[in-house]
């Protein structure tokens, strides 16, 4: 058993570390416009990517990318998380951002979709949660009735990042509503000027990010459009969901150790009541807390992304490691804030957008409460008699 990185990642890690503390750190305080990255710097820190040699480190190497397996870009997201100078939801500056499901096109719509992605021509966005269906995709009521070599969609999806940008969309939707998320909902390729495509509002959150409701009114896409067979919406996506609860946990560690790196200079150098903040316990504690649950939560992405490039299933590692990594990073930056009293609070530090970021995603792609619902079948199905 090794828990060391080999020679390879160590070196992989140490120059995401240089980009991130030469190239973004500096520029954290503002870097922004609205949700998006400012377009000066976009294309500024798209030139050093590729000189570090960091340009499509996530895409397979069939398509001209790095492939990079799971632990190598674990160990990629760990670092980029130490700022904020990137969209967190959006951090596309080592290429286009290409949903992993566009590779499960066949060769037809991978010519129409997935290529001009990856050479930036085209961009998209993923539409599955509607007002009344998030956490319960299976629930949802937007509909694909097949009508001839066409299917008309009905429905609103919400929440939707990317949309006003978005050339086309990949559109769950239920094609038969009684069956749900158990072979029930399919996935479709929906280009975003088809007639009855509108863009209703887009909403602000309490993050930089700004998503999108948009509603499909008599949407008509050809049968042509659909990714896989009808009812295989959910199951080519399991693959790219259990990665996806992974880079969870990985963003979490670069987070907390930023915290850790912020709260404990601050501490020692801060004095109240004649004595340095890093003299008191409470303090102490906090910190401590912080660099306990840091190591907890590398050695699960660790393991868990490992175990995966080994090609075992992690999909119930993958709950523990989402709901672990947002949770723990969310206190490790609430303790950070905490430290620096009211500095905490300010927009000059980077603490209180970890803060808002790190709380969001104890929400959005899998609120923690789900995650544990689906862990406990498996743990009593484990240890039940
Ligand atoms: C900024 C942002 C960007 C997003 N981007 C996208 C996107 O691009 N595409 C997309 O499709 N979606 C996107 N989403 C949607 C996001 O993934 C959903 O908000 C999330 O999955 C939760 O769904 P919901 O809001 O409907 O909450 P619900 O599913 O209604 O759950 C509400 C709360 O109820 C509790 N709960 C739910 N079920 C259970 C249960 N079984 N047991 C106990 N408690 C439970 C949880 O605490 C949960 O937080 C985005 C959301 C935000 C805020």
């Amino acid at each position: 058993m090794d828990y060391q990185l080999p020679e390879e990642l160590r070196m992989l890690k140490e120059t995401v570390r240089r980009f991130v503390d030469r190239e973004l750190i500096p520029v954290e305080n503002g870097s922004l416009d609205g949700p998006k990255l400012r377009a000066d710097l976009q294309a500024d820190l798209e030139e050093k990517a590729k000189a570090v040699g960091l340009w499509l480190y996530d895409v397979p190497t069939e398509y001209g990318g790095q492939g990079l397996g799971l632990l190598a870009r674990a160990v990629v997201w760990a670092e980029l998380a130490r700022t904020v100078a990137l969209p967190s939801r959006a951090a596309y500056v080592f290429g286009p951002n290409v949903s992993p499901i566009l590779y499960f096109l066949n060769d037809e719509q991978k010519q129409r979709y997935l290529y001009p992605v990856l050479e930036g021509k085209l961009r998209h966005c993923f539409a599955q949660t509607e007002p009344d269906a998030g956490g319960d995709p299976g629930a949802m009521r937007t509909t694909a009735v097949r009508d001839g070599d066409h299917y008309v969609i009905n429905g609103t999806k919400r929440f939707i990042t990317g949309a006003g940008d978005a050339h086309f969309a990949q559109v769950f939707a239920a094609t038969d509503r009684e069956k749900g998320s158990r072979g029930g909902i399919s996935a479709f390729l929906v280009d975003m000027d088809t007639p009855g495509v509108r863009l209703l509002r887009q909403q602000e959150t309490m993050m930089h990010d700004r998503p999108w409701e948009i509603a499909f009114e008599d949407v008509r896409v050809p049968a042509e459009n659909r990714i896989g067979e009808e009812g295989e919406g959910f199951g080519f996506a399991q693959n790219w969901i259990t990665a996806g609860r992974i880079r969870h946990g990985a963003r979490g560690i670069g987070v907390i150790e930023r915290c850790l790196e912020l709260g404990t200079s601050y501490a020692q150098q801060r004095v109240t009541f004649g004595r340095k903040l890093a003299e008191r316990q409470a303090v102490q504690w906090m910190l401590v807390d912080s660099h306990a649950d840091l190591h907890m939560l590398r050695l699960m992405v660790y393991d868990a992304a490992a175990r995966h490039d080994a090609g075992e299933d992690v999909r119930y590692d993958s709950y523990i490691v989402k709901y672990f990594g947002d949770t723990k990073s969310f206190e490790a930056a609430d303790r950070c804030m905490q430290i620096h009293g009211g500095l905490g609070l300010t927009t000059d530090l980077p603490i209180e957008r970890m803060w808002r970021d790190q709380r969001s995603f104890i929400i959005t792609e899998g609120p923690t409460e789900i995650l544990k619902m689906a862990l406990a079948r498996h743990v009593l199905r484990q240890y039940g008699s």
